[in-house]
């Protein structure tokens, strides 16, 4: 993400994503030696992992076209063994030339109705790979894993620290970790891509546990991948199904929770339903902005859809789509999970119009949700909201210069470490649930995520605004730091408290 005017030169993101740490640990005068373990993560695990790739069909360029125009059509009878990949690339299975009867020109074929293609040779290829194990003083190491063509160190150290915090927040008994591989998934097929996930586990099956670290999906990562990694963790051992915690967010007929794939939305709405009750107010015809059209911008959208919120904006990464009216969410997910959308892309949606990427956040709404990548509110966006409320369902996705202007222009935030903090609280249920050998109701999971999101969301609130109490559902009064402070820093301050009474009660090992 480019620095907008109102941003400064950035900083790194992990040196972005302290800010809030070390005002909250002023704020309560956090211990210095707790600060100073806090301010690192326990390990650093960078790796890398190989697998075999396939031959791909390549679109040729338009240039090449020309040169091509008169290669004859090329007939490939297993037409099934052609994988499109959603980078506009076929993977090539070998059965695809079973009785096929193909002209071949310099490498490049003609394929009736899809065009021309050059051939390219698979062949072995090299992933960088991390897991950060942030901090395990409250529990095992828990944090998702994404893959992405952009993620760094950086990036990950950022997003272990934050579920130190939002594991806190959540008041759940696990630390914080991230990881992931640094690839385009959008370039593999799903056999290569089962290949890169079963070496990632391989690779880290040393360093994971149901006791240890319990990786979970992010970006790009879904109940088929996690139960790859169970598969392959389990792979052998003498008491398989006593180690299921070792993922979450797990395909319910597998050992996942009901509710967890719609709980990082549930738990953005849960928290938006408190917002809009301070206000006096209910979230029943607020528009409402949406960016990011995958697991949890989707559960976003369709929670607050059927409870007559009107969602006038999605963003994904290939398009934008407004209605002024609220966008017919139902027929929208049933466009982005046509078969043939192989991107699960809002792109092509006729129910609405489209929009440049650039004025998205312009368009006038009550409530913005952020549900896709880091860094997008800059300042300059910011200044250009027409908000109340910014609910950040993805991982740092406000800058610091961002938060300045929202908080300059009161609008307000609902920060991401208990925003999006529903994920992980199921996930908690999931790994109890596997370890008990229990199945719960849906009802039973929401009711516990409710009660849980909407406490300790009542807590931060209290901590912001100064005004400790104790309710049926909370205490707030042990908490607060005897003045006002912004939503971000309060938060912060929630999850250090937790967090340092561990290291105080517990005492140091030298
Ligand atoms: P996902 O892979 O299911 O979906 C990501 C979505 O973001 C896709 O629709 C993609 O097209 C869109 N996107 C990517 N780049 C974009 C861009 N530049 N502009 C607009 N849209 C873009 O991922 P997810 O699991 O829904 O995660 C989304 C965010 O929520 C991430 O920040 C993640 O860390 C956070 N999060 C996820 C969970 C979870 O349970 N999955 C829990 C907590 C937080």
């Amino acid at each position: 993400m480019k620095a907008s005017r109102k941003d400064g030169p950035r900083k790194s993101i992990f040196d972005e994503s302290m800010e809030a740490f070390y005002r909250a640990a002023e704020h309560i005068k956090l211990n210095p030696r707790v600060r100073l373990e806090l301010e690192e993560p326990d390990f650093e695990h960078i790796f890398y992992i190989t697998i075999e790739t396939r031959d791909r069909l390549v679109p040729v360029t338009k240039e090449e076209e020309a040169h091509f125009k008169d290669l004859p059509a090329s007939s490939v009878k297993a037409g099934e063994a052609l994988e499109p990949l959603a980078n506009g690339q076929f993977v090539l299975h070998r059965r695809a030339l079973l009785k096929a009867d193909i002209t071949l020109r310099e490498g490049v074929l003609r394929i009736p109705k899809r065009g021309l293609f050059r051939i390219e040779k698979g062949g072995p290829k090299k992933f960088k790979a991390y897991r950060i194990q942030y901090n395990q003083v409250r529990g095992p190491y828990k944090g998702g894993v994404r893959y992405h063509k952009d993620v760094s160190l950086d990036l990950f150290k950022a997003l272990a620290a934050d579920m130190t915090w939002k594991t806190a927040i959540a008041d759940i008994p696990f630390g914080g970790a991230k990881g992931g591989v640094r690839i385009d998934p959008s370039a593999y097929s799903k056999e290569e891509l089962e290949h890169v996930t079963l070496r990632f586990i391989y690779k880290l099956k040393n360093v994971i546990g149901p006791y240890v670290d319990i990786p979970a999906p992010d970006v790009n990562t879904n109940p088929e991948i996690m139960a790859i990694m169970m598969r392959q963790f389990t792979d052998g051992e003498r008491m398989p199904h006593a180690m299921r915690g070792v993922v979450t967010g797990k395909d319910v007929r597998i050992g996942g929770s009901e509710g967890r794939a719609k709980a990082t939305g549930q738990g953005t709405v849960y928290c938006l339903e408190e917002w809009a009750r301070w206000r006096g107010e209910s979230l029943a015809g607020k528009r409402v902005l949406v960016q990011g059209f995958g697991n949890v911008g989707t559960a976003s959208a369709e929670i607050l859809h059927a409870m007559g919120a009107k969602v006038v904006g999605v963003q994904d990464a290939y398009g934008t789509i407004v209605n002024e009216k609220g966008l017919d969410i139902p027929a929208l997910l049933a466009h982005a999970a046509e078969p043939d959308n192989l991107r699960r892309s809002v792109e092509g949606f006729t129910g609405g119009s489209k929009l440049s990427r650039d004025d998205f956040w312009k368009v006038d709404a009550e409530i913005a949700i952020p549900a896709a990548l880091g860094g997008t509110i800059t300042g300059d966006v910011a200044e250009g909201l027409k908000v109340q409320v910014v609910a950040e369902a993805a991982n740092g996705p406000t800058t610091p210069d961002g938060d300045r202007v929202l908080r300059d222009r009161k609008i307000d935030l609902i920060p991401d470490i208990i925003c999006n903090a529903g994920g992980v609280t199921v996930s908690y249920y999931e790994w109890l649930q596997n370890l008990r050998m229990e199945h719960w109701s849906e009802a039973e999971v929401n009711n516990r995520l409710e009660r849980a999101i909407k406490a300790n969301f009542g807590i931060i609130h209290d901590i912001s605004t100064d005004s400790p109490q104790k309710t049926p559902l909370y205490d707030s009064r042990r908490f607060v730091v005897g003045k006002k402070v912004d939503m971000r820093t309060a938060a912060m301050a929630l999850a250090l408290r937790r967090i340092e009474n561990h290291y105080l009660l517990e005492g140091f090992s030298q």
